[in-house]
């Protein structure tokens, strides 16, 4: 290895956190979702690392869920888009996976696929809108959906819907959201699934059969607000953590500036630590000028604009910088959501971009 750029994952964080989210609902299932390549955080470490943990994986399409299975991962394994084409559900027949159904031409497929095998029966989940407007079957269609298609409504089906707002606990949106999904399928006698992690966290009554666990096992909250009011201190620890190293150190005097654009200008005499990542790793080329980073005990502060394979950062402060030393650009001492507030994004997206060229590094 040449740069010392890396994403260190911390696997023992990731299992402690999954196992906190559990005990919130001991008598529930636990799906980890582990799409877009487990969050960023590497699906293979990551799948491998809880398998003995969680009942079920999810992944968003069926070229994760084949990657998962060819790492020989043997839980069952929900694809949370359902198939994109007729063919998916046989193609696939041998590496058992359970399809999240959100809409009639799926449907259709199924039937076909059922024809020709019926164990197909067994592995669905049906997806419906209870108000996010994104995906699923409209619930006054869930009476006539299982009168025509009683043999998808057994015993090893789930019905699931969506949260928009989970995340902010304090909006009304949550509880007219459950209203109307156990107003359609709460007597239904079939298992059910609601929560995300923001949900499963803040939310009792959406924890039911199967609670949708992702971002928080990761270690990340998933609340707008810091400190929302519903939100239990569930103590959890950060997966990824980002190292760059220095590669240059200069003293500019005051009034000059820094990087592209010349967009930042030091209003003292200053040093300048030039860090090997840039938005080609991922780290946000939005990131301004303030962004925090970690180094030698203390925060440092972005300066200047993200180039591609760099960054800038004010290290007048820190005595004795040094020459390839390691900058955190998040983990333990600065939040992703932190950095992410900074860029008006959410940690997911920082996250889930941290980009092939960073090596991931487990312990
Ligand atoms: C990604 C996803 C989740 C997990 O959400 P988190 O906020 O990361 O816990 C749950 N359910 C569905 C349908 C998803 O797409």
């Amino acid at each position: 290895m040449s740069r010392q750029t890396k994403a260190i994952i911390d696997l023992q964080a990731l299992k402690r956190n999954l196992n906190r989210l559990k005990a919130l609902a001991p008598a529930s299932k636990t799906l980890a979702v582990v799409k877009a390549n487990a969050y960023g955080n590497g699906v293979q470490k990551v799948s491998e690392t809880i398998q003995s943990d969680v009942d079920m994986f999810a992944v968003a399409i069926s070229e994760e869920a084949v990657a998962l299975r060819q790492g020989g991962i043997e839980k069952p394994i929900l694809v949370l888009q359902g198939p994109h084409q007729a063919s998916e559900i046989s193609d696939y027949r041998a590496l058992h996976f359970t399809w999240m159904i959100h809409n009639t031409t799926q449907l259709d497929w199924v039937e076909k696929a059922f024809e020709k095998d019926a164990r197909v029966a067994n592995q669905l989940w049906f997806k419906f809108d209870s108000g996010m407007h994104r995906l699923g079957f409209a619930l006054n269609e869930f009476s006539t959906l299982r009168a025509k298609h009683p043999h998808f409504f057994n015993k090893h089906t789930v019905v699931a819907t969506h949260l928009a707002c989970a995340d902010e606990p304090d909006k009304p949106n949550t509880s007219i959201q459950l209203a109307r999904f156990f107003d359609t399928v709460g007597s239904s006698g079939l298992s059910l699934s609601i929560a995300n992690s923001a949900a499963h966290i803040a939310n009792v009554n959406a924890r039911q059969s199967y609670n949708r666990i992702g971002i928080a096992m990761y270690g990340s909250s998933p609340f707008e607000d810091p400190n929302p009011s519903a939100q239990p201190t569930l103590d959890l620890s950060p997966v990824m953590h980002l190292y760059a190293s220095i590669i240059a150190l200069r003293k500019i005097p005051k009034g000059d500036s820094v990087g592209y654009g010349a967009s930042w200008q030091a209003k003292r005499d200053t040093i300048i630590a030039t860090v090997a990542i840039g938005y080609a790793d991922g780290y946000p080329r939005h990131a301004p000028s303030g962004t925090p980073a970690f180094y030698k005990n203390q925060r440092i502060e972005l300066v200047g604009r993200v180039s591609m394979d760099m960054v800038t950062f004010d290290v007048t402060d820190v005595p004795d910088a040094a020459l390839y030393d390691e900058v955190e650009l998040w983990g333990a001492n600065v939040g992703i959501n932190e950095v992410a507030a900074k860029v008006g994004t959410i940690g997911y997206e920082l996250m889930t971009r941290v980009s092939p060229r960073v090596p991931r590094q487990y312990q």
